[in-house]
């Protein structure tokens, strides 16, 4: 398989370089060159597949050329393995919760560290490690965050002999929890690393670093955030492992997922194009919803930052979105080139009126405030005895509130577990304590390991290069 750059001025890639790639030379995103497509006979001939088994014939044309069929089953079977000795918690790995009449909630959070993004970032750091052991090479990750992006890529890295990772997160800004998710993994090979200032400035010197790599001595910069093909990849794989045990393909399945840099819902759009009869996606906001806007509206302009309670999806612009607007204009990378200078000058866009209608044909979208979040989970509570995240809360009432058809399976993304934003729960009125699982019971007596840097680029870059090979000097 190869893969081609949004904006069209970069070289193609195969998967195996795709995966060290970050952003392409031209500032564009890597998708597949072509979309593998499946009869529904095939995709029918799944039903019942266990989930490394499912993920293996979903996957496999992406990584052609570049993994071998049995490396790539073993690494499969490693990253969804499930039991006590395994990475997942629940035997399903990804099972579903009816909530309603033919509504249904996929959880994603059984993984490490109680989010979706395990799926993707533990298998990337598995890949990572097997194409890197191949070529004799090392690698540095460098990544910010304000949350599940760092503890996920953490625990997806932490047996990785040829990758060292530095996560950045602001100091003193990130839950508690959250925080000793990512401090209380020790390694050689990874560093945590509290900056003096606010997400903002973590992810300028992530991109910074990006920019000019003069200082890792020679030694590659790897991207885990949702850019990275590899992650959207992985994500697929669950659209079809529900949409099998709900009565596709011969049923059609409806999702909505919770947005913010519209990494997951575009793996949705994929599975689509791919075979899968997925008849309605429901773009699912908070208050920035700048791809609302664009769904509702057709304007694609970015606004400030409002800090909400579901903070994994506080952005005020979508990365991922762009992989989406390349099909819309017919996979010209001149067209997207053009939008995306016009956006970084500081203009909205519009697409032409035909553009949009064909983007609506499938995508619907809501924006939830707060004070909605909360009154959902309250709802679901009461009703159903359930327990939501904010996150999932607002994909439950974009659900209900845009359904196209009620004979057609709803599926919610449960994007993360709520013990990871109780007071989220609390200010919704749910009294019922909530517990860690059994793998982070004692996650608030663990010790923390984490080094406290000013607000300096300087001072970031050198404490990468004095411990970026397995805590020695590059
Ligand atoms: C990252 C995240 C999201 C948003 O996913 P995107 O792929 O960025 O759209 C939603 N919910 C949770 C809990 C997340 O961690």
């Amino acid at each position: 398989m190869r893969y081609i750059s949004t904006r069209g001025q970069a070289p193609a890639l195969n998967f195996e370089d795709v995966l060290l790639a970050g952003l392409a030379s031209d500032g564009g995103l890597y998708v597949p060159e072509s979309l593998p497509r499946f009869t529904l006979e095939e995709i029918g001939s799944w039903a019942g597949l266990s989930y490394p088994e499912l993920a293996f014939r979903v996957m496999r044309p992406f990584v052609a050329g570049s993994i071998a069929d049995a490396d790539f089953r073993r690494i499969l079977e490693e990253t969804y393995a499930t039991g006590p000795q395994g990475v997942f918690a629940h035997s399903a790995v990804a099972p579903l919760r009816q909530l309603g009449g033919n509504e249904w909630v996929m959880e994603l959070f059984h993984g490490p560290t109680l989010a979706f993004k395990d799926f993707a970032l533990q298998l990337l750091g598995r890949l990572l490690d097997h194409v890197l052991a191949k070529r004799g090479e090392r690698v540095v990750i460098i990544g910010a965050t304000s949350g599940d992006t760092g503890s996920a890529a953490i625990e997806g890295c932490r047996r990785c002999d040829n990758v060292d990772i530095f996560i950045l997160h602001p100091h003193q800004r990130v839950s508690e929890v959250q925080r000793r998710q990512m401090t209380s993994v020790f390694g050689d090979n990874i560093h945590n690393i509290a900056i003096e200032g606010n997400f903002d400035d973590c992810q300028e010197m992530v991109k910074a670093s990006f920019a000019d790599q003069s200082f890792l001595k020679g030694t590659r910069l790897v991207a885990v955030n949702s850019i990275n093909w590899a992650r959207i990849m992985a994500q697929i794989v669950y659209y079809f492992h529900a949409a099998l045990q709900l009565g596709a393909p011969a049923r059609s399945v409806a999702f909505s997922v919770p947005t913010g840099n519209f990494g997951d819902i575009f793996a949705g759009y994929l599975a689509r194009n791919m075979g899968l009869p997925i008849n309605q996606l429901i773009v699912a906001t908070n208050r920035n919803d700048i791809l609302h806007r664009f769904m509702s509206g057709n304007r694609y302009v970015k606004e400030t930052l409002h800090p909400t309670l579901s903070p994994s999806m506080d952005i005020m612009v979508s990365s991922n979105f762009e992989r989406l607007l390349f099909d819309l204009h017919g996979r010209s990378g001149a067209a997207i080139a053009g939008l995306m200078d016009t956006f970084r000058q500081g203009g909205g866009f519009s697409v032409e009126e035909a553009r949009w209608t064909e983007s609506r044909r499938l995508f619907d979208s809501l924006a939830v405030t707060d004070q909605e979040t909360c009154e959902t989970i309250a709802e679901v509570y009461r009703d159903c005895g359930e327990v939501l995240d904010p996150h999932t809360a607002i994909g439950v009432r974009a659900a209900r509130a845009c359904r196209r058809h009620g004979a057609t399976p709803m599926v919610i993304l449960g994007t993360a577990h709520p013990v990871k934003f109780p007071d989220a729960v609390r200010q919704a009125g749910v009294g019922r304590a909530l517990d860690l699982p059994a793998h982070l019971t004692d996650l608030l007596q663990r010790d923390e390991r984490c080094t406290v840097l000013p607000n300096s680029l300087e001072a970031v870059q050198a404490f990468v290069a004095q411990h970026g090979n397995r805590g020695k000097p590059l």
